[in-house]
């Protein structure tokens, strides 16, 4: 009886572990083969002044065409790339990906920064300076063009790399951003050293905001956090009128969401950006939840 338990446990152990290395080989498989067989698919998604309405950068947002699965969204492959070192060749496309855009982008009179998103494995690869920097240089593009977006656990990963790498990347002239404030746990210590320019408080406070004072206290706080420390605010999650008037009583400086638009495939993007009108929100201050 010992026996056939014993093999019953290895019988469900066994198979499930090979289940899963199995299945993460063939996944790796594929993600090299989309890499290299032009599978991936840039998105951007515009950010707009919350004073002026009008479009000041793009985010770039990967996608993954699978042959037979359709559309990927990034959480479907981003962190299983990250877990096994293949987000490197993945950080590398969009880069340049991105760049290209930028100087397609410029070639018709629309210059707008991009932000790349990067990962803790990224900023612990001491070659990425240099990687970014053959990059720009290969398409003439200048460092201003882009912003590079870290999220606050990537950072806390190893804070005195990510600082060194971020010292580089500041130097060399990149627009620095945290992403996804909020969420992660971060040291207020380091923010104030860390030499970025910019803080994205999180889309699950800004869409809940409206209805949740405690939403709305924590955008309120992180908005002040970051001007009094010099940076500049973006809410991500931007989803409706009322929270854009919201967001521009308290200060915000930029906004990001599904109410200005969807990310979209670059190539639409040029035309969404020529469409594009500021809406009219009108004179009347919003209901004030924080009153
Ligand atoms: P993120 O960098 O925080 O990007 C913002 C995410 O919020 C995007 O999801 C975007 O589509 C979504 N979003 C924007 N506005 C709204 C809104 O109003 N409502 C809602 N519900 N969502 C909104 P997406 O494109 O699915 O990407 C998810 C995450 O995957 C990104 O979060 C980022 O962490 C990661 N990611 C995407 N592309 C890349 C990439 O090229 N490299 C790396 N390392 N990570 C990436
Ligand atoms: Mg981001
Ligand atoms: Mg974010
Ligand atoms: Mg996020």
């Amino acid at each position: 009886y010992a026996a056939k338990r014993k093999q019953a446990g290895s019988q469900i152990y066994v198979p499930e572990l090979d289940a899963g290395s199995q299945e993460s080989l063939s996944l790796l498989g594929e993600l090299r083969r989309a890499v290299e067989g032009n599978e991936l698919r840039l998105f951007l998604q515009p950010k707009v002044d919350l004073r002026s309405g009008l479009v000041i950068s793009a985010e770039a947002l990967v996608r993954w065409e699978h042959p037979q699965r359709g559309l990927v969204p990034p959480m479907q492959f981003i962190p299983f790339a990250e877990q096994t070192g293949f987000i490197r060749s993945l950080t590398s496309w969009v880069l340049e990906a991105s760049v290209q855009a930028w100087a397609r982008a410029e070639a018709r009179g629309q210059a707008l920064r991009i932000s790349v998103n990067l990962s803790t494995r990224d900023l612990l690869d001491q070659d990425l300076p240099l990687k970014i920097a053959a990059v720009l240089q290969q398409h003439r593009v200048p460092p201003q063009a882009l912003c590079l977006e870290i999220t606050e656990s990537a950072i806390m990963d190893d804070p005195t790399r990510a600082m060194m790498t971020l010292e580089q990347l500041s130097a060399m002239g990149f627009k620095l951003s945290i992403d996804d404030f909020g969420t992660g746990y971060s040291s207020l210590a380091y923010l104030k050293r860390l030499p970025v320019d910019e803080l994205k408080i999180d889309k699950s406070f800004v869409m809940a905001m409206e209805r949740d004072l405690d939403d709305a206290k924590i955008v309120r706080s992180t908005i002040e956090l970051a001007h009094n420390l010099g940076l500049s605010v973006v809410a991500e999650g931007l989803e409706t009128a009322k929270t854009w008037k919201l967001l521009a009583t308290l200060g915000c400086d930029e906004g990001q969401g599904y109410y200005v638009s969807r990310p979209m495939p670059e190539a639409e993007f040029a035309g969404w950006l020529e469409q594009w009108q500021p809406p009219d929100l009108g004179e009347d201050s919003p209901d004030t939840v924080l009153a």
